[in-house]
């Protein structure tokens, strides 16, 4: 008989792993407790429009590339990728806005329009943006996180002070615009925490998103999800969907069964790509690895307060990707991480994919997604949520210069409490564990449980971080872990 893998989730993490551990010949069965294959990235159907629940930008196109290769497949074999032009715009105030175009002469041309000077420090800022990408993402983000030696080649060791500068210093250190600077300080917030807590090493964001672009796959990130899936299932993984995990057994130090829906069920391994905090709650304690205390000083990213919105006209002002940026930053910033409270003007971001895929609303109308980062574990009820979209809409319909609360056909939300409960998310945070310096690499809670053997551990809370392509290494680090230890 075949080594059995029990994969809890089906997030891309999950998906990947499975993808990895059915191809070297394990046999690989997911569990996942909602109806849908996707976690976070999860699609929502309704009245004719579809929205992605949770990524929307396709970054790195490069690590999905290299995913599908693995499997000697690319990904037009599953989905047909768009680079979007512009690839987003960024709201400051009425008729006061920043087109990020597809080309870097053109991001040059627009920061040189802003501030005189700024293209050429721009250009040797993308310069070493691009030589830390190479470094990070075509090799150390393929490091386990097993010790600290894996962050140490010689290429490290010259940028050794990037480690110990923030993004935000250097970026201010150059760029006097605040507009520009941040624009600048943007792409680092998909790494879950704030630019000036940001090694200046990961200003290989910038890169990825002016170097590399942003792209589109036709359809909505959940067609990633999809062809993931259908690859999974070709290469023999078995899917149970509607099945939580309710406890993960141990004898003699291993892994013996898990609990599904009150059904014992035996394994050999347990990839767990539930949040890491939740997946050890379904160990007894003495199994468990990270205590209380140790979550609890842990910098999470943000959660979100998310807005799912058919509109039955087209609107006019906006892009695929609209940053609104017309508060001021700093305040947001410390009111998610330095003292956690509802934000007084937040900072958000509203998407409407069917500017570029008319597929995703029906004809003549236009789907939005509204995202403001709020701090997890804050206080979230109807009222709230209210309070809040009236405050964005009002900022939407004053900045875009248009009515759009009479054509709203529905509108649907989703907060801490929905992230808690539909993915057993640690204080309801969005976007996982930060990446700041004393949570990076080694120093992130481990793939492999140090204490129950065959158990390990895969997804946006340990190695190496969040957002779709890092889940998609994560994936894939895990299985090796997994290959190494055990026999098929
Ligand atoms: C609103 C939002 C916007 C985002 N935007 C972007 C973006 O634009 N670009 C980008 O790259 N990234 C983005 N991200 C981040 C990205 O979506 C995540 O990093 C990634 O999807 C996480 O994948 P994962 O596999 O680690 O976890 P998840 O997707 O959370 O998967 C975990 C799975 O485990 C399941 N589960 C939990 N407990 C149990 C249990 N007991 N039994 C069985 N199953 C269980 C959950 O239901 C879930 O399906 C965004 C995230 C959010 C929430």
């Amino acid at each position: 008989m075949k080594t059995k893998v029990s994969i809890i989730g089906s997030g891309f993490a999950s998906l990947a792993a499975s993808c990895y551990l059915a191809q070297s010949g394990f046999q690989v069965t997911i569990y996942e407790k909602n109806e849908s294959v996707g976690g976070r990235a999860r699609q929502m159907i309704k009245d004719g429009f579809t929205f992605d629940m949770g990524p929307s930008w396709y970054w790195m196109p490069d690590v999905f590339e290299r995913f599908f290769a693995d499997f000697k497949k690319s990904p037009s074999d599953y989905y047909q990728l768009e680079k979007l032009n512009p690839a987003y715009q960024v709201l400051f105030g009425t008729n006061n806005t920043i087109l990020i175009e597809d080309s870097l002469e053109k991001i040059y041309a627009a920061f040189e329009k802003e501030e005189q000077g700024s293209s050429a420090k721009l250009q040797k800022f993308i310069d070493i943006a691009r030589q830390n990408y190479d470094v990070a993402i075509k090799d150390l983000v393929y490091r386990p996180g097993i010790s600290p030696l894996e962050l140490v080649t010689s290429e490290t060791i010259k940028k050794l002070g990037q480690f110990f500068s923030t993004v935000s210093k250097d970026v201010r250190k150059e760029f006097k615009n605040k507009k520009l600077i941040q624009i600048l300080e943007f792409p680092v917030l998909f790494l879950g925490a704030k630019p000036s807590e940001t090694p200046s090493f990961y200003n290989f964001m910038n890169y990825a998103d002016f170097g590399l672009g942003t792209w589109h796959p036709v359809g909505g990130m959940y067609k990633v999800i999809e062809g993931i899936y259908s690859l999974a299932l070709s290469l023999g993984v078995e899917f149970q969907m509607n099945s939580p995990v309710e406890k993960i057994n141990v004898a003699e130090n291993s892994v013996s069964s898990l609990m599904i829906n009150g059904v014992s069920v035996k394994t050999d391994i347990i990839v767990s790509g539930a949040d890491y905090h939740h997946s050890e709650t379904l160990l007894d304690p003495e199994h468990r690895q990270y205590s209380e205390e140790y979550w609890e000083k842990k910098t999470f990213a943000p959660s979100s307060l998310l807005f799912y919105i058919g509109f039955d006209k087209r609107l006019k002002n906006i892009y695929h990707h609209n940053l609104f940026f017309d508060v001021d930053f700093d305040a947001h910033a410390q009111e998610i991480y330095d003292d956690p409270q509802w934000p007084k003007e937040p900072l958000f971001y509203a998407n409407f994919t069917s500017v570029t895929d008319p597929g995703s609303a029906p004809p003549g109308y236009e789907n939005g997604f509204f995202l403001i980062p709020i701090a997890p574990g804050i206080k979230d009820n109807p009222e709230i949520r209210e309070e809040y979209f009236n405050k964005i809409v009002n900022r939407f319909e004053e900045i875009t210069d248009q009515e759009v609360r009479k054509n709203i056909i529905f509108k649907e939300s989703f907060c801490v409490n929905d992230f808690i409960e539909d993915y057993n998310s640690y204080k309801g945070n969005a976007y996982g564990l930060a990446n700041t310096l004393l949570q990076t690499a080694f120093l992130r809670p481990k793939l492999k449980s140090r204490k129950v053997k065959g158990l390990f551990f895969t997804g946006q809370l340990t190695v190496p971080g969040p957002g779709v392509p890092p889940s998609l290494i994560s994936g894939k680090l895990v299985s090796s872990l997994v290959q190494k230890e055990f026999t098929i």
